[in-house]
């Protein structure tokens, strides 16, 4: 196989067979000539297939070594996509007990009303996972790394327990990306991100990315991608794709400064615990070791102090900017109770009100610790 950092800049991305030119051009139309009514070269119209975005479909499915890639106008527009094509009402899905926040208001307060039923689980927990699994579960859906707890799934685990049910596993890999895991390889039936985060890597485009093995499944899917329409734009399409040929250089230093400050905030006096996969202690580290690379840029922590002084050190940082999302270059902070989990707030997935999580971004080293230093003092 062709090694990762070579699929990430090349995949899909050929010289232009008009012009020559080394990068994937915008293709900012929303429609193709025809020579005779039918004949054209492929596209029609932009909703259908965008040349600008078969190339981030191309390479999105080569990073995740599947057949089909499907690119779509937000994270969350990939899961409506994904749940409303493998679903129908009556159907049951196993969710983690500390989903994303938007995710889970997309089952309560979308799907739920949809007909669709949901039960949060600790998926970390294969016990727990199988346990929480009914006769009309059709999808398990995980994340892992979850968000923003950090916990840790086993994917090839709730992988044979969605497939002994006739029922098939879903991943998020938002937080790990490609370069630092592959769900398809360990079983897994679908793959979703958040192309927001690290595949754009720079908080300058919203997008969101399916890949899948199954070619049939792939044909839905797209099928549905069309008839929805949530389609992302060319110039959105080309930003994603430009971000992904770094993903795996700004990976690598994104878990090296993570490492770096796991290890001071590990020893501070204002902290009560760090959740972070890497560490030994965490109950996921040995799961985490096996299935990937490194254990990835985002780093929680709670503070002895309570929320109070959670909000405080969101406050103070400076070089961590204070503001939802992750995955960019920029370290950015933030508060999840009040937050990007605001909207799980007095559900089964709350979170503790005592936490801060840390997109640790690509910055030195050095300055990241002095700013988290400054800021907990
Ligand atoms: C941000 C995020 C999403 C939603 O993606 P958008 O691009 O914001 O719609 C889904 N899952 C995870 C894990 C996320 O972090």
């Amino acid at each position: 196989m062709t090694g990762f950092e070579t699929l990430a800049i090349h995949a899909g991305q050929e010289p232009d067979p008009t012009t020559g030119a080394v990068v994937v051009p915008i293709y900012q139309t929303s429609t193709y000539v025809q020579e005779e009514v039918g004949q054209h070269k492929g596209y029609e119209y932009s909703r259908s297939g965008n040349p600008t975005r078969t190339a981030l479909e191309t390479c999105l499915a080569a990073l995740e070594q599947g057949t089909r890639g499907l690119a779509f106008a937000s994270g969350l527009a990939a899961e409506d996509t994904v749940l409303r094509t493998m679903l129908s009402p009556g159907d049951h899905v196993v969710i983690p007990d500390d989903a994303y926040g938007g995710t889970y208001r997309l089952f309560a307060k979308v799907l739920e009303r949809w007909g669709v039923t949901h039960t949060p689980a600790a998926l970390g927990d294969l016990d727990a996972a199988r346990a929480a699994v009914t006769s009309s579960t059709r999808l398990i859906w995980c994340e892992t790394p979850t968000n923003p707890l950090l916990g840790i799934a086993d994917i090839a685990g709730l992988a044979s327990i969605a497939h002994d049910a006739d029922a098939r596993l879903v991943v998020d890999n938002t937080f790990a990306s490609p370069y630092l895991q592959q769900p398809l390889t360990l079983g897994a039936d679908v793959v979703l991100h958040s192309t927001t985060k690290y595949l754009g890597g720079h908080s300058d485009v919203v997008g969101g990315g399916v890949v899948v093995q199954d070619e049939a499944l792939g044909e839905e899917l797209a099928y549905s991608q069309n008839a929805m329409g949530s389609v992302p734009g060319p110039f959105d399409a080309w930003l994603t794709l430009r971000g992904i040929k770094t993903l795996g250089v700004r990976m690598d230093r994104h878990c090296e400064n993570a490492q770096q400050v796991v290890a001071m905030l590990a020893s501070h006096r204002a902290v009560a615990a760090v959740l972070y996969p890497g560490l030994p202690e965490h109950p996921g580290h040995d799961v985490a070791s096996k299935q990937m690379r490194a254990y990835g840029g985002m780093v929680s922590f709670r503070l002895k102090d309570g929320e109070a002084k959670a909000l405080d050190v969101c406050r103070r940082t400076k070089v961590f900017t204070l503001g939802e999302s992750l995955g960019g270059v920029e370290s950015l902070i933030e508060h999840p109770g009040r937050m990007t989990h605001a909207s799980v707030a007095g559900s089964q997935l709350e979170v503790p009100p005592d936490l801060v999580r840390l997109s640790v971004g690509i910055e030195s080293a050095d300055d990241l610790l002095a700013d988290l230093e400054r800021a907990l003092s």
